[in-house]
C-alpha cells in the first residue's frame, strides 16, 4: 500500500542518518568554531541500533519503500554498515546507495559494500585546490577523496560526485573539476548552497545559482539533456564526447518539492518529513513499546498523510520568514 501526502506526494525514500559526526568540518554543514569538542553530539548510546533501523525500515516498506540513502554526519565512521546493508536488501529494498566525504572509502572497504549488496556511492569533493579545500574544510585529505573516486567507478562502475558551489569561495574553479573528472563514468552533481540549519552563515550573495554554473560549463563544453527521473533532485546532462555527466541540484532557484517523496530518519531515531524541518516524530519510543508495529505504521501514516512540506518553494517566495523555529543541523537530520 502506498500512501500520499496533502500534496499527493508518495513516501519512497528514505535517508537515514547513521552518525551526527564526522570526521571533517565543511563550512557549509559543520562549521568548526561550532561543531568543536564542546558540542553536543549524540551519545553512543543514544544512536539506534542497526535492529531498530530495520525494524522501522520494516514498518516503512508497508508503503512500498523503493530507496533508501545512508547519510550523516559521515556514515563510514559507524561501524560494519555493510551488515546493516546486507539485511536492508534482505527486506527488498530495491536500492540502497551511501553518500560519503570519502575518506574513509578504501578498496577493500568499497568490495565489501558491494559484496554485501551496496547499489551507489555518492562522494562529496568541492575543490580540487588545497588552498580552498583549506578554507572550506580544514581536515580534507584531497588526495584520499580522488583516489575514493576512482575506487568506486572501478567497483560500482558508476559514481555521483556532490560538489557544493559558493559563490567567489569556488565558483571559478567549476572547469578544473569538470576537466578532472570528465572521461570517467560519474555524475557530477552541483549543488547550490542551501541554507540547512542555523550555523552556516548562509545569504543568498553566497549562492551561485546552476544557471550561471550551467553557462559557465557551456563555454568549453557541448552539454546534451538527458532524461530525469520524475524524483530527481538534480537535473542532467551529457557532457558531449566524455563519459562525464553533469547535474544541478537547485534547493534555491528550482525548488523541486513538488515532487518530494523523501523522508528522514535521524541517528537517534527522529522521522522527518522535510529537510528544513524544525520537529520531528520519536520512532524509537514507538518502537520500544510492545506491539509497536502496528502503533508505528499508524503514526507514520497519520503524519505522512497530513505533510504539506515545501520549504523551499516558501523560501523563494520569502513566505517562511514569520516566527520560523530553529531549523535542525544537516550533519544531524541526514544530508
Ligand atoms: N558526510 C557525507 C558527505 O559529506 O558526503 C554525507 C553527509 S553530507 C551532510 C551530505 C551532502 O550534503 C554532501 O554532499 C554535502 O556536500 C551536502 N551539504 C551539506 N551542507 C550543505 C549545504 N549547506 N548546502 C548544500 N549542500 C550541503
Ligand atoms: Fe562532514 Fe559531510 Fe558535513 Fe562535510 S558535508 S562536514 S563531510 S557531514
Ligand atoms: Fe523536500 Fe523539504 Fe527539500 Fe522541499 S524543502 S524538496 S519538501 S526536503
Amino acid at each position: 500500500m502506498s500512501i500520499n501526502d496533502r500534496l499527493k506526494r508518495p513516501l519512497e525514500y528514505l535517508r537515514i542518518s547513521l552518525t551526527d559526526r564526522c570526521n571533517y568540518r565543511c563550512s557549509y554543514c559543520m562549521p568548526k568554531d561550532i561543531f568543536n569538542t564542546d558540542y553536543k553530539y549524540l551519545k553512543k548510546s543514544e544512536l539506534l541500533t542497526f535492529e531498530e533501523i530495520l525494524s522501522f525500515i520494516e514498518v516503512l516498506n508497508t508503503f512500498n519503500l523503493k530507496k533508501i540513502r545512508l547519510t550523516g554526519g559521515e556514515p563510514l565512521l559507524r561501524r560494519n554498515i555493510e551488515n546493516l546493508i546486507v539485511k536492508i536488501k534482505d527486506l527488498g529494498i530495491n536500492q540502497v546507495a551511501l553518500t560519503t566525504n570519502g575518506s574513509l572509502l578504501s578498496l577493500d572497504k568499497a568490495k565489501l559494500l558491494k559484496e554485501n549488496g551496496l547499489d551507489g556511492v555518492t562522494i562529496s569533493l568541492d575543490s580540487l585546490k588545497c588552498s580552498t579545500n583549506k578554507k572550506i574544510n580544514p581536515y580534507f585529505n584531497l588526495s584520499k577523496v580522488i583516489d575514493s573516486i576512482y575506487i568506486a567507478t572501478d567497483i560500482f562502475g558508476f559514481a555521483k560526485i556532490n560538489v557544493v558551489i559558493m559563490n567567489n569561495i569556488n565558483s571559478n574553479e567549476i572547469f578544473d573539476i569538470v576537466d578532472r573528472f570528465k572521461n570517467l563514468n560519474v555524475e557530477i552533481r552541483f549543488i547550490e548552497f542551501m541554507d540547512v540549519g542555523e550555523t552556516n552563515e548562509w545569504n543568498l550573495d553566497s549562492v551561485y545559482s546552476s544557471e550561471r554554473i550551467y553557462n559557465d560549463i557551456s563555454k568549453r563544453y557541448l552539454l546534451t539533456k538527458l532524461k530525469d527521473e520524475l524524483d530527481s533532485t538534480s537535473t542532467k546532462w551529457q557532457l558531449e564526447d566524455y563519459t562525464a555527466k553533469v547535474g544541478f541540484i537547485s534547493s534555491i532557484t528550482q525548488p523541486f518539492c513538488r515532487s518530494c517523496n523523501r523522508a528522514r530518519l535521524s541517528a537517534d531515531g527522529f522521522f522527518y518529513t522535510c529537510l528544513f524541518a524544525s520537529h520531528g516524530y520519536n520512532v524509537l519510543e514507538t518502537l520500544r513499546k510492545s506491539s509497536s508495529t502496528l502503533e508505528l505504521q499508524h503514526d507514520i501514516q497519520n503524519i505522512w498523510s497530513k505533510r504539506i512540506d515545501q520549504y523551499s518553494v516558501l523560501r523563494k517566495t520569502s513566505r517562511y520568514e514569520n516566527d520560523r523555529e530553529s531549523k535542525i543541523e544537516m550533519s544531524y537530520i541526514g544530508g
